[in-house]
């Protein structure tokens, strides 16, 4: 591991064959060696756990379920299905949003029966599911109702319920859960609502409205996803106001019921049940999230539509009723970035800052908005700020990985972009970003096998085989390394018979 210390260049440390990007600026060991940090979260999430099985023992007992393989492989299947239904926005931030909530949820949940993906759809209809498997979707509509992280939190705790106890199945039976009857559901939700219902979208209403969870079932999923949220650090009143958004949304639009209720069916029941679940907890433990993430996150969402324009000038009116506010100072900047007016952005951001300097997300857009002008000891700055005030962030190494590579020091960016990866295991930006730094890099047999990672986190698995296949025979199916890229191959082989 490197020692040096000071303002030095990035530093790949080679470690098992395998590089980390060092952050240059950071004096503390531990956060030199991301890997120990990674590892210590492990040990961290084991206790989280191991503390939370005993309160958050399933009310209902579980039936007959399919086997978890089953669902896994349901999972997958829907998920290939879905990408060729489904426009996903094509964003980092959006995608690591939901995901970063999704995990912190799981970490209170006990062991993982399979490997949960979150996904975000871009439609403006407020909606969510989840998919034996643990594939979860939500909707880019819902997101931008939320008036809190808190409420997505409440959202997916729901969700990861679903799948945790096997709630399709135990709906439906194991028999009637089919990639079919799924996409019946999907088929609803692209058509709107049940009241365009006509031909094959009446009968995938008619299918859903199947698969649409019993009450009993409805509240075992806020009951307990309500307490995973909470023992996650999330404000369990976000369920209930959640509910209540919801609610608002059918007195406004009477006829065209969101499609969430319709697999999720609301009752006065249901929100007694909520309201009664956040009082048995008393008073909780909020870690919040970064406060601006959510909005955000909903900016990315607006800006996507013509009516761009009208999200800036939304925020240059707030900041001229409150221009001592850092984080609207910062929004405003955000806007602005997005727009691509860079100068006024930089202005913006550097005022935020004076206000309040310690914002990882802000030293990391500033990180990128440097990278943009060329300034790369700038943005290496920057983005070290936001690693020493938040080190586990993925999204931090993936960009830093991006302006490394955009300035010419290719290793670096490799180890930056090892570092996210190891962060964010299932994460198939990272991968791919390897595949191709390493192709650049004159490393085939490395560009190949990371390529293949990526293919096979998204599903794509013939491309992942040939990948996978193209590195063993650079690299030597004898040697260490080929054998266990072998392994990889072998699983991807057999999860296709
Ligand atoms: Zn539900």
């Amino acid at each position: 591991m490197d020692s040096r210390a000071g303002r030095q260049l990035p530093v790949d440390v080679e470690w098992g064959g395998l590089s980390f990007y060092t952050p240059s600026m950071i004096g503390h060991e531990d956060w030199r060696r991301p890997w120990h940090a990674f590892c210590a979260a492990v040990v961290l999430v084991a206790l989280v756990v191991s503390s939370c099985n005993s309160v958050l023992a399933p009310m209902i007992p579980s039936v007959s379920a399919p086997s978890e393989d089953e669902e896994t492989k349901i999972s997958r299947e829907f998920r290939r299905e879905a990408k060729k239904i489904f426009k996903f926005p094509n964003n980092p931030e959006v995608e690591r949003y939901v995901d970063r909530i999704g995990r912190r949820i799981l970490a209170a949940t006990g062991p993982l029966s399979f490997d949960y993906r979150f996904f975000v759809i871009e439609d403006d209809q407020l909606n969510a599911f989840s998919v034996p498997g643990g594939s979860i979707y939500v909707y880019t509509g819902l997101i931008e109702r939320a008036k809190s992280t808190d409420e997505l939190a409440g959202v997916l705790g729901h969700e990861i319920t679903h799948a945790k106890n096997h709630h399709m199945a135990r709906s439906s039976g194991p028999d009637a859960i089919s990639i079919l009857s799924l996409l019946a559901m999907v088929a609803l939700a692209k058509s709107g609502s049940g009241v365009q219902a006509a031909g094959m979208v009446g009968q995938a209403v008619a299918a859903t409205r199947q698969l649409a969870f019993s009450r009993q079932l409805e509240m075992e999923a806020d009951t307990l996803g309500t307490r995973y949220m909470a023992a996650a650090g999330y404000d369990p009143k976000g369920t209930i106001s959640f509910l209540k958004t919801l609610d608002q949304e059918r007195a406004l639009n009477p006829i065209d019921v969101p499609a969430y209720i319709l697999s999720h069916p609301i009752t006065q029941e249901r929100v007694a049940n909520a309201d009664l679940v956040v009082k048995s907890l008393g008073v909780t433990q909020i870690r919040p999230d970064d406060p601006d993430a959510l909005k955000k996150v909903q900016i990315i969402i607006k800006m996507d539509r013509p009516t761009r324009d009208q999200v800036v000038t939304e925020y240059e009116k707030l900041v001229q009723r409150n221009p001592q506010d850092p984080d609207l100072l910062y929004l405003l900047g955000y806007t602005e970035q997005l727009q691509g007016q860079l100068p006024q952005a930089r202005k913006n951001y550097e005022k935020s800052l004076q206000l309040k300097s310690e914002n990882p997300g802000l030293q990391r857009d500033l990180g990128r908005l440097y990278a943009e002008i060329g300034d790369f000891t700038a943005a290496r700055n920057a983005f070290d700020r936001a690693l020493a005030l938040e080190p586990n962030e993925p999204l931090t190494y993936l960009y830093l990985g991006e302006m490394l590579e955009k300035s010419g020091d290719l290793r670096s960016a490799a180890g930056a972009y090892l570092n996210a990866q190891n962060l964010a295991p299932l994460w198939d930006r990272p991968p791919n970003r390897l595949g191709m730094v390493y192709g650049k890099l004159d490393r085939p047999g490395d560009g190949y096998y990371y390529l293949g990672r990526s293919f096979a986190l998204q599903d794509e698995d013939d491309k992942a085989i040939n990948n996978f296949d193209r590195a063993i025979k650079i690299i030597g199916a004898n040697s260490p390394r080929g054998q266990l890229i072998q392994e990889e191959l072998n699983t991807l082989k057999n999860r296709k018979k």
